[in-house]
């Protein structure tokens, strides 16, 4: 993900080189590269016009440095800009002060909901906590048992509804898990929601049931960096439609232009807190804006 990116800025760069000193002229001309490089990378066009603008302020603003020749000024600066729009700080989970964290995923189908529910329950286990998943995705036939064979792998206790438990009700299930998590005690209980392949009015409207039933400490939204601009519309439904604390990145390792990594903490206004990066459970790790930037940059 991100090498035409990656060569694009790093050729935009290229023109600064030798320059002693940058004239207005060298900041249109690299900002008006920089920006044809995000917009082909498919970051959202407000995320792209406030980037140039930022930009280009600072690299006005620049005091002639004795450190840092033209080029190494803009580049820094964009490395800031990047950093910024990933949202700065690494955010962490906040775990509740008492009785189990209720963590609720979100996001539509095949985003990796489930694939991440493993994950995030095994990267729970190597932070000392005692996790448990529950299966509330009553809607794909298959998705019980795939939470059931990921939560295996990953070494974790799976709820999933039996008769007389909420079968068929995906709000008594997230409930029953709870309580079954409280029983057990199980310190963070991870509530796999239904995803459709497009956004549906019913099935937000059952995510913001569960949300209101088990009354969460964070809710993560899903999403799949390799789906382009529909990035911006998806994200925006969910946050009105269930809204959300944190985001989830998934298929980092892909090779598609990455666009929505870049625009969704800028659309939403929530951070990211975690990427994932293949299909293997351990293919995950908590999101690191400086360090996605300096990716990109490298
Ligand atoms: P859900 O419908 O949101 O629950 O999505 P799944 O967890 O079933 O994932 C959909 C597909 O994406 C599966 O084939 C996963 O193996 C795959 N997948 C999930 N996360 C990643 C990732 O980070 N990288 C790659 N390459 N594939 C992923």
């Amino acid at each position: 993900m991100f090498d035409t990116l990656q060569d694009r800025l790093q050729s935009a760069f290229k023109n600064l080189r030798g320059k002693g000193r940058l004239s207005e002229a060298d900041i249109d001309a690299v900002a008006r590269e920089i920006r044809v490089a995000l917009l082909d990378a498919d970051v959202a066009v407000p995320v792209v016009r406030e980037f140039i603008a930022n930009v280009k302020l600072r690299a006005a603003g620049a005091e002639v440095s004795q450190a840092l020749n033209p080029a190494q000024q803009v580049i820094k600066i964009v490395n800031d800009e990047l950093v910024t729009i990933l949202g700065g700080e690494t955010r962490r989970i906040r775990y509740a002060k008492t009785g189990p964290t209720v963590i609720i995923l979100a996001g539509l189908q095949g985003a990796g909901k489930t694939t991440l529910a493993g994950k995030l329950g095994l990267w729970l286990k190597s932070q000392g906590k005692s996790p448990m998943l529950v299966a509330a995705d009553l809607q794909r036939p298959n998705a019980v048992t795939q939470l059931q064979v990921v939560g295996q792998q990953a070494g974790v206790t799976v709820f999933a509804p039996e008769p007389g438990n909420g079968k068929g009700n995906p709000v008594k299930v997230a409930k029953a898990g709870l309580k079954e998590a409280q029983r057990t005690l199980h310190d963070v209980v991870i509530v796999d929601t239904a995803g459709r392949l497009g956004i549906d009015a019913e099935l937000m409207q059952q995510a913001a049931d569960i949300r209101k039933a088990v009354d969460p400490d964070e809710v993560l939204f899903v999403i799949d960096a390799m789906i382009g601009q529909d990035a911006v519309t998806t994200a925006q439904a969910f946050l009105e439609g269930v809204d959300f604390t944190g985001v989830v990145l998934t298929k980092l390792d892909g090779d598609a232009r990455g666009g929505a990594a870049l625009s969704v903490r800028s659309i939403t206004g929530r951070p990211i807190m975690f990427a994932s990066t293949g299909e293997k459970l351990t293919d995950f790790d908590v999101f690191h804006p400086d360090r996605m930037a300096g990716r990109i940059l490298d």
